[in-house]
């Protein structure tokens, strides 16, 4: 039934048979937790021969380097060049770096803001520095703007990509607007991949700011659910065809590969971009992890090999993304009540309820013991302007668990949002 549609009496008493399950839900004394897009163990478990591929007395790299000692800021050789086919480019643009592209992501914008870009006019924490953040978003991203005092100006995640004529009216006269979040593949939460068009829009915008920069964070460049990986465009060749070569700035891990805790990170820039980071990195470290380098090369061997074992995380993950879809489809599909996205990768389920519902949905999955990603963490200083999306994350819990907090989920929002038209 379109609850929107319906009389007041239907209504109300849609409201409080939702009531009455919420109630009875509560009584359950459930302690669920759907906040955090992390892998499960079963996925983790998948990488544990990682843990003992690299023994005592074979540890050389391929270029007669001891990888046990100081060194190779950069990252070395055979890591760097597995992971520039990942990102789909060349090895000498790419730093391998630790254990978090989210750290490289704070070094580059913190480094920004005291020394400034290639081709720009100095530290931007002298220029009143602004980023463009499409949302819904990553809510560590605005973190990282938070702290370091950046102002951040949100613009609409179309399921194409950031809205381009919003994104373009504000970098082409304005100097202060120095970047863009990106995550161009199944991104965080909505799932959504940048189309083919989006790309070269970005690469080739006029842009006041002469040291405007793309982050292009491809967290989950392989995270297919299926049939995948969906194609995405070369972001740095885009740029280069466009004679903007130092626009694009890309990060990826493994930490949603291999081990969150202990996987790689990486960088790939222009040539520019890439001599920059380094002489800044420089300062904070002597040189990564490189024997947990030398453990993936050694794990995956090629891209081949990454997409091979990334089949096996889909065939775990597959099956909860469409146990949240069944959910929310059955309980809710016809209401009018919500909406939500049905991602082919990635981590995330982005859903919309009616606008000024989620704080109070949330509010009520919390009260039956069901924790879920705090309204307004996928906008700028945690505020949803609409206060209508909630974030679900299905990878870490099992099929059963999410089935019954889904159950919680869906009937808070028939009980919140039935309420809600009710005083309409
Ligand atoms: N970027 C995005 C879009 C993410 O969703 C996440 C984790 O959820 C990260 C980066 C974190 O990456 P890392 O573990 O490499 O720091």
């Amino acid at each position: 039934m379109n609850l929107i549609k319906a009389n007041p009496d239907a209504v109300r008493k849609y409201h409080d048979a939702a009531q009455a399950r919420m109630e009875k839900l509560r009584g359950r004394n459930l302690s669920l937790d759907m906040t955090r897009g992390k892998p499960s163990p079963e996925q983790l478990d998948l990488s544990e021969a990682m843990l003992t591929i690299v023994q005592p007395g074979d540890t050389t790299g391929e270029d007669g380097t001891d990888l046990r000692n100081y060194g190779g800021l950069a990252g070395i050789p055979e890591a760097r060049r597995l992971f520039a086919e990942y990102l789909g480019t060349t090895p000498e643009r790419v730093i391998v770096g630790g254990n978090s592209s989210l750290s490289m992501m704070w070094d580059v914008l913190a480094n920004a803001m005291m020394f400034g870009m290639p081709g720009g006019d100095g530290p931007w924490r002298d220029q009143n520095p602004k980023i463009i953040c499409p949302v819904p978003g990553y809510d560590r991203h605005f973190a990282i703007c938070e702290r370091l005092g950046i102002e951040m100006i949100t613009v609409e995640l179309t399921p194409s990509g950031p809205d381009m004529d919003a994104v373009q009216a504000l970098v082409k006269d304005d100097p202060s607007v120095k970047a863009i979040w990106c995550v161009p593949k199944y991104s965080n939460p909505s799932g959504d991949s940048y189309a083919k068009e989006t790309v070269e829009a970005l690469a080739s915008m006029p842009t006041a700011a002469k040291d405007f920069r793309l982050l292009w964070d491809n967290a989950y460049a392989v995270h297919h659910l299926g049939n995948g990986p969906v194609a995405l465009s070369d972001i740095i060749k885009a740029c280069e065809t466009a004679g903007n070569p130092d626009r694009a700035i890309i990060f990826g891990s493994t930490s949603k590969i291999t081990l969150a805790g202990a996987g790689v990170a990486m960088l790939a820039s222009s040539p520019a971009n890439i001599k920059d980071h380094l002489e800044k990195i420089n300062f904070a470290m002597i040189g990564p992890d490189k024997i947990n380098q030398l453990r993936h090369v050694r794990f995956f061997k090629n891209m081949d090999g990454i997409l091979a074992h990334m089949k096996k995380h889909a065939e775990i993950v597959a099956p909860k993304f469409a146990a949240v879809d069944e959910a929310l489809e059955r309980n809710l599909g016809g209401t009018g009540l919500a909406t939500w996205t049905r991602p082919d990768g990635g981590y995330f389920v982005s859903l919309d309820v009616l606008d000024g519902c989620a704080a109070a949905v949330i509010k009520r999955c919390a009260e039956a013991g069901v924790k879920m990603t705090p309204a307004g963490s996928t906008y700028p200083y945690g505020k949803d302007p609409y206060d209508r999306n909630i974030r679900i994350a299905p990878t870490l819990p099992s099929v059963d668990e999410i089935k019954i907090a889904m159950t919680v989920l869906t009937a808070a929002i028939e009980e919140v949002c039935s309420k809600k038209l009710l005083q309409a």
